[in-house]
C-alpha cells in the first residue's frame, strides 16, 4: 500500500516512514499542503494521513482541495490532530475527511489509519452465486467480484439460481431483487433460508435500484445479510463483500474448532468409536422416542474375555491392536441406526433402536461368532455378551437396561465366557419367549435368555 503522510515535522515524518516500511507498505512524505496535493496527483496512493495544521494551509483546506482532484476523490483521507471536538470533527467531515485521529499515540494511530487502506486485489477466494437479469449490470459486478479474486456463476433468473444452488459449494449469494422470471430476489432469499437452515453462515447480499427503507427491513428479516444499492459503488461493494466473507471464514473456523473439541471429548482415539460421554446425550434421545412411541430398543454390552492376559502375554500394544480390531468390527457391521461405543477399557456397548430382545440376541450371537473369526493381531479372542430390551408398554431409562445387561455379562462370564446371555428387564418374569433360532448351534454361544433370578 502506498501511504502519503503530510506533516511539517521532520521527526514525525521519520517515525511514520519507519512504521510504514516495517508494515510492508511504501511511505511517501510531504512537508506541506501544496507538496501533498502534488503527490496525490502524481502517485497512485491508497491512503493519505495529513496533519490538521500545515505550514501553508489548514488540514481542512488540504482535504477540500484533495477531494476536488480526480485522484483524491475517493482516497481514504485521515486528519491527524492533537485535539478533537465536535466542531472540528464536523468541519473535517464536511471538507471530505474520512476520519480524524489523535496524533499523540503514533503506533496506535498508524494501525488505525492503515485499516482505511483498500484491500489488495485478489484478497479473497470463493464462489459467488450471482443473480442479475440485466446483462450490463452483470458484466460490471462480475468484473468487480473477479477483481477481488472470486469466482462468479451468473444466473439471469432466481429459479435457475435456485436449481443450481444444490450443486455447488457457495461462499456468497448476491441477488438482484427485481429479476425477471417466476421468482423474485426476495423469493429466492426466502426459499434459500427456508430450505437450507444449516446454511445460516452463508452470506446473502441483496441488490436493488429501489432503495425503499421498508422493503430493506423486510429483506433483512428474510435473512439477507447486507444490501447494496444500484448503481453500485465499486469500493463499497468490495468492502461489504470482503467483510461478509471474512465473517464467514471466521464462523467456519470456530465451527471446525468446535467440532475438533467435540471429537476430542466424544470419540475414543484408539478405536474411533464414540465413547461413553456420548451415551447420556444419545441414550436420552433413543429412550425418549422409544418410550413415547412404545417402540423396541435393545442394549448389548460386551466384555472381551481374559483381556488382561493378552496384555500380560503379548504387551499393551498388542492389546491395543485387539481393541482396534474389535472397534472396527463394531463400526463396520450392523445397521446405520445402531450406536456402538467403547464404554471403557475392553467393554463395548451397542444401542439398537427398533430391535427387540430376539433381534438383539441374534445380533449379539452374530458378533460373538465374528469376533472369534476376527483374529486381531493374529490372536483368537472371545467376548461375553449381555443383552436386554425395553419391555413394551413400560417407560424405562438407560440405567434400567444397563443394570440388567451388566448382570447378564456377569452371568455369561460365570457360565464360561464366549457366550450371549439375554435377560428381560423384569426380575422374576417368565423366561424370554423370544428365544433365538432353533438351528443355533449349541455350545458356549448357546443363548441363555433368562429372567433375573
Ligand atoms: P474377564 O474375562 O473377566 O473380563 O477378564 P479381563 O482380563 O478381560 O478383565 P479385567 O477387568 O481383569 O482386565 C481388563 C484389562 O483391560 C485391564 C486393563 O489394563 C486393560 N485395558 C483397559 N484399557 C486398555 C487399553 O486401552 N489398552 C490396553 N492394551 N489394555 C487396556
Ligand atoms: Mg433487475
Ligand atoms: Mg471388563
Ligand atoms: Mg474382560
Amino acid at each position: 500500500m502506498k501511504i502519503l503522510v503530510v506533516d511539517h515535522s521532520r521527526v514525525f515524518r521519520a517515525l511514520w516512514s519507519r512504521m510504514v516500511l516495517a508494515a510492508g507498505h511504501k511511505p511517501i512524505m510531504a512537508a506541506s499542503g501544496a507538496e501533498g496535493l502534488a503527490r496525490i496527483e502524481e502517485d497512485d496512493l491508497e491512503l493519505v494521513c495529513a496533519s490538521i495544521t500545515l505550514p501553508d494551509m489548514s488540514g481542512i483546506e488540504f482535504c477540500r482541495q484533495a477531494r476536488a482532484k480526480p485522484a483524491g476523490h475517493d482516497l481514504p483521507l485521515i486528519l491527524l490532530t492533537t485535539k478533537q471536538d465536535h466542531d472540528i470533527r464536523r468541519t473535517a467531515f464536511e471538507a471530505g475527511a474520512t476520519d480524524l485521529h489523535d496524533k499523540t499515540n503514533i503506533r496506535d494511530l498508524f494501525h488505525q489509519a492503515a485499516r482505511y487502506g483498500r484491500p489488495v486485489e485478489n484478497a479473497h477466494e470463493g464462489h459467488v452465486l450471482y443473480v442479475e437479469d440485466s446483462p450490463t449490470v452483470a458484466r460490471v459486478m462480475t468484473r468487480i467480484l473477479e477483481g477481488i479474486g472470486l469466482e462468479v456463476a451468473h444466473f439471469s433468473s432466481a429459479s435457475a439460481a435456485l436449481d443450481a444452488f444444490d450443486e455447488g459449494a457457495w461462499d456468497l449469494v448476491l441477488s438482484d431483487i427485481l429479476v425477471e422470471g417466476e421468482i423474485s430476489g426476495m423469493g429466492l432469499v426466502s426459499r434459500l433460508r427456508h430450505r437450507f437452515p444449516d446454511k445460516t453462515s452463508l452470506p446473502i447480499v441483496a441488490m436493488s435500484g429501489l432503495d425503499d427503507p421498508n422493503r430493506r427491513a423486510e429483506l433483512f428479516r428474510l435473512g439477507v445479510n447486507d444490501f447494496v444499492t444500484k448503481p453500485v459503488l465499486e469500493d463499497e461493494v468490495r468492502a461489504r463483500i470482503g467483510n461478509l466473507l471474512a465473517n464467514k471464514r471466521l464462523f467456519e473456523e470456530v465451527q471446525s474448532q468446535r467440532q475438533t473439541l467435540y471429537d476430542m471429548a466424544m470419540i475414543d482415539p484408539l478405536t474411533g468409536l464414540r465413547n461413553r460421554n456420548v451415551l447420556a446425550e444419545c441414550a436420552a434421545r433413543f429412550f425418549a422416542e422409544a418410550n413415547q412411541k412404545d417402540m423396541a430398543l435393545s442394549l448389548i454390552l460386551l466384555d472381551i474375555d481374559h483381556f488382561k492376559q493378552i496384555n500380560d502375554s503379548h504387551g499393551h500394544l498388542v492389546g491395543d491392536e485387539v481393541l482396534v480390531g474389535v472397534g472396527e468390527l463394531l463400526r463396520t457391521t450392523g445397521r446405520d441406526t445402531d450406536v456402538a461405543l467403547r464404554f471403557g477399557g475392553e467393554e463395548f456397548l451397542l444401542l439398537l433402536p427398533e430391535r427387540d430382545l430376539f433381534d438383539a440376541h441374534t445380533r449379539a450371537e452374530e458378533l460373538r461368532q465374528q469376533l472369534r473369526e476376527l483374529k486381531p493381531a493374529g490372536l483368537t479372542i472371545t467376548a461375553s455378551f449381555g443383552v436386554t430390551s425395553r419391555p413394551c408398554g413400560r417407560e424405562v431409562g438407560m440405567n434400567d437396561l444397563f443394570r440388567v445387561a451388566d448382570q447378564a455379562v456377569y452371568q455369561a462370564k460365570s457360565e464360561g465366557r464366549d457366550c450371549v446371555v439375554s435377560r428381560t428387564l423384569d426380575a422374576g418374569a417368565e423366561p424370554n419367549e423370544q428365544s433365538p433360532p432353533d438351528d443355533d448351534a449349541p455350545g458356549p454361544g448357546q443363548p441363555t435368555a433368562q429372567p433375573v433370578s
